[in-house]
C-alpha cells in the first residue's frame, strides 16, 4: 500500500475492526477499519438511486420573469442546450450529471447487494475497477454548485423558486457522497480476493477428484 501524503510503500497488513492503519513515517491515517460498510454502503446507494429519477426529471427551479414563468428538470436543461447547438456542453452536461452519476451507483449497488447475500462473479473485479476509474467524471457536486451561483446570480433579476427537483438533487448529492465514502475499499477488495481463492480451491479438489 501506498500513503498517499508521503508516497512510502507499506506492507499491506489486517487491522482489527474499529482501529485504524497509520503511516509510520508521517502519520497520515491511510485507512479505518469501520464496521458493515457493504452494507452501509448499499443502504445508501439504494437510497440514492431512489432519488436519482425525481432529481432529473422534476423542474429544479422556476425562474418568473416580467410575468412570465419557466420551469426545467436536468433532462429538459440539457435539451434545450443540444436545441441551441451547444453540443460538446450538451454531451458533458448529460454525462457528467447523469450518465456517469447512474451507472457508478449501478455498479455499487451491482457489488456490494451481491456481497451482501454472499454471491460472487468474476465480473466483480473489473466493475469495480471501472467504478473507481470513473469517479472523477460524476459531478455532481460541480452541477449543484452551479445551480446555486445561477440562483444567486438572477436573484436580483427574478423571482426564483425551488422546484421538487432541486430537494430530490440535494438528497440524491448527499446519499452518493455517503454510499461512496462509507464504503471501505480495501473491505471490498479482500472479500473479492477470499472468494476468488476459494472459488479456485474448489475447481482444484474437482479437478482432483475427477482425476481420481
Ligand atoms: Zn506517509
Amino acid at each position: 500500500m501506498l500513503c498517499h501524503e508521503c508516497d512510502l510503500l507499506i506492507q499491506n497488513q489486517v487491522i482489527d475492526e474499529g482501529s485504524k492503519l497509520q503511516c509510520p513515517r508521517c502519520g497520515h491515517v491511510i485507512y479505518k477499519q469501520k464496521h458493515n460498510t457493504i452494507g452501509k454502503s448499499l443502504a445508501f446507494t439504494i437510497t440514492a438511486l431512489i432519488f436519482f429519477y425525481p432529481a432529473v426529471t422534476e423542474s429544479i427551479m422556476s425562474i418568473s420573469m416580467g410575468g412570465k414563468s419557466q420551469h426545467q428538470s436536468i433532462i429538459e436543461g440539457a435539451q434545450v442546450l443540444l436545441q441551441e447547438e451547444y453540443y460538446l456542453v450538451a454531451i458533458l452536461t448529460f454525462m457528467c450529471s447523469l450518465l456517469v452519476p447512474l451507472l457508478r451507483l449501478l455498479l455499487l449497488f451491482y457489488i456490494t447487494f451481491s456481497l451482501s447475500v454472499n454471491l460472487f462473479h468474476k465480473s466483480f473485479f473489473w466493475s469495480f475497477r471501472l467504478y473507481h476509474y470513473i469517479e472523477e467524471w460524476g459531478m455532481l457536486d460541480v452541477y449543484m454548485l452551479g445551480i446555486i451561483v445561477s440562483v444567486v446570480k438572477l436573484s436580483s433579476m427574478a423571482e426564483i423558486q425551488a422546484g421538487f427537483g432541486l430537494w430530490a438533487y440535494a438528497g440524491l448529492l448527499l446519499t452518493y457522497i455517503l454510499a461512496a465514502n462509507s464504503l471501505n475499499p480495501h473491505e471490498v477488495w479482500d472479500l473479492l480476493l477470499e472468494h476468488k481463492q476459494l472459488g479456485e480451491k474448489q475447481n482444484q479438489t474437482k479437478t482432483n477428484q475427477e482425476a481420481a
